[in-house]
C-alpha cells in the first residue's frame, strides 16, 4: 500500500498522462540546450569579430577629429628619450631624466626618439586598442601620422635619414592570436611616408608578458630579439625602429643591440606614445587641456 501511494505523489496515475509529462519534459530540456548553443555560437562570432577583425571598433578618422587630437610638436619632448620635456628645460646632452642613462649600445650613433605624444588619453586608449582589438584602421592612421612625424625630424636634422625602417618584432604566436602585427602596421605606413623600404631582420623570442608588467621588470628582459636571415638592403647603414609603446627604451636597445650585428651604425626610434617616468608624469608636464574621451562619448575601450 505504502509502494502505490509513493507511485501517486510522484507521477499521475494514468500511463498517458505520465508519458505526456516526460515528453515535456525531454522537448523543453532539448530547447535549453538549442538555445545554449546558439549563445555559445553568438558568443564566438561576437569574440571574433572583436578579436581578429576589429569590426567593431567605431571610425579610427571620425574619433581623432573628434577629440581634437594632434601628434606633439618636436620641442615638447626630449630628442634623445621621448620623454615630455620640463618647462625651460635644457634638452642638449638629454632630459634630466635621461642623461645619465646609456639609451643604445656602444659603437652605434643614436640619433635619438620621435614620438607622436605622451601615454595618456587618448593615445594611451588607442595604441593599445591596435594591437588588443586588431585595430587595424587606428593602426594605418597612427603609421602615416607617425611618418609624418620622423620626415619633419628628418628635415630639420634632427635625426638621420634611415636607409630601412624596422618594427620591433613581435613573437608570431602572439601575431596568430592577435590578427594583426601591430609593430609592422605602423612600420610599413612610416616607411611608406618616409619613401624608405621597411625590412624585418628580426624575430622575438617567446618572452615574459610585457603589457602590465613593471617597469622593473621590463628594464631586465633582455636578449629578447634573434636575427632571423632575412637581410638588411644593401648598405643599410641607418636604422628607424619602430615601436608602438616606449616605456623605459629596453624593447628597442634590445633591438638595435641584435641590428647591430648586421653592420648597422646608426639608429633612431620612433613610437606612438611614450610613457613619462612616474616623476614627469605625477608633475603633470605638457598635459593636454580640457581633452574629450578618447572613445567620443565613451571613455573606457572596454565599453566597444
Ligand atoms: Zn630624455
Amino acid at each position: 500500500m505504502g509502494e502505490r501511494q509513493s507511485a501517486a505523489t510522484v507521477s499521475p496515475r494514468d500511463p498517458r498522462a505520465l508519458a505526456k509529462a516526460i515528453e515535456v519534459t525531454t522537448s523543453s530540456w532539448r530547447a535549453e540546450r538549442r538555445a545554449a548553443r546558439v549563445r555559445r555560437r553568438a558568443t564566438l562570432l561576437h569574440w571574433l569579430e572583436d578579436s581578429l577583425f576589429g569590426y567593431r571598433m567605431p571610425p579610427a578618422a571620425r574619433l581623432i577629429s573628434e577629440a581634437e587630437w594632434r601628434r606633439d610638436s618636436v620641442d615638447v619632448f626630449c630628442w634623445r628619450c621621448g620623454a615630455t620635456r620640463a618647462p625651460f628645460e635644457d634638452l642638449q646632452r638629454g632630459c634630466a631624466e635621461c642623461r645619465e642613462r646609456r639609451l643604445s649600445p656602444r659603437g652605434l650613433t643614436f640619433h635619438g626618439v620621435v614620438r607622436l605624444g605622451r601615454y595618456a588619453p587618448p593615445l594611451s586608449q588607442w595604441v593599445p586598442a591596435i594591437k588588443q582589438r586588431a585595430w587595424r584602421e587606428m593602426g594605418i592612421i597612427l603609421g602615416r601620422e607617425l611618418g609624418h612625424q620622423v620626415a619633419e625630424a628628418i628635415a630639420s636634422g634632427r635625426i638621420a635619414r634611415p636607409d630601412a625602417v624596422v618594427p620591433v618584432p613581435v613573437h608570431w604566436t602572439r601575431r596568430l592570436l592577435r590578427g594583426i602585427d601591430h609593430t609592422s602596421t605602423l612600420a610599413d605606413e612610416v616607411a611608406r611616408v618616409i619613401g624608405v623600404p621597411m625590412a624585418q631582420p628580426l624575430r622575438a623570442r617567446l618572452a615574459g608578458r610585457q603589457t602590465g608588467a613593471s617597469r622593473d621588470s621590463r628594464v631586465g628582459n633582455r636578449g629578447r630579439f634573434l636575427l632571423r636571415g632575412a637581410a638588411l638592403p644593401d648598405d643599410c647603414e641607418e636604422v628607424l625602429v619602430v615601436d608602438d609603446v616606449r616605456t623605459t627604451g629596453g624593447t628597442s636597445l634590445d633591438a638595435i643591440r641584435a641590428l647591430r650585428g648586421l653592420g648597422v651604425k646608426g639608429a633612431s626610434v620612433a613610437v606612438c606614445a611614450v610613457a613619462d617616468p612616474p616623476r614627469r608624469s605625477a608633475a603633470g608636464f605638457g598635459r593636454p587641456s580640457g581633452a574629450g574621451g578618447a572613445f567620443g562619448k565613451r571613455e573606457n575601450v572596454d565599453s566597444f
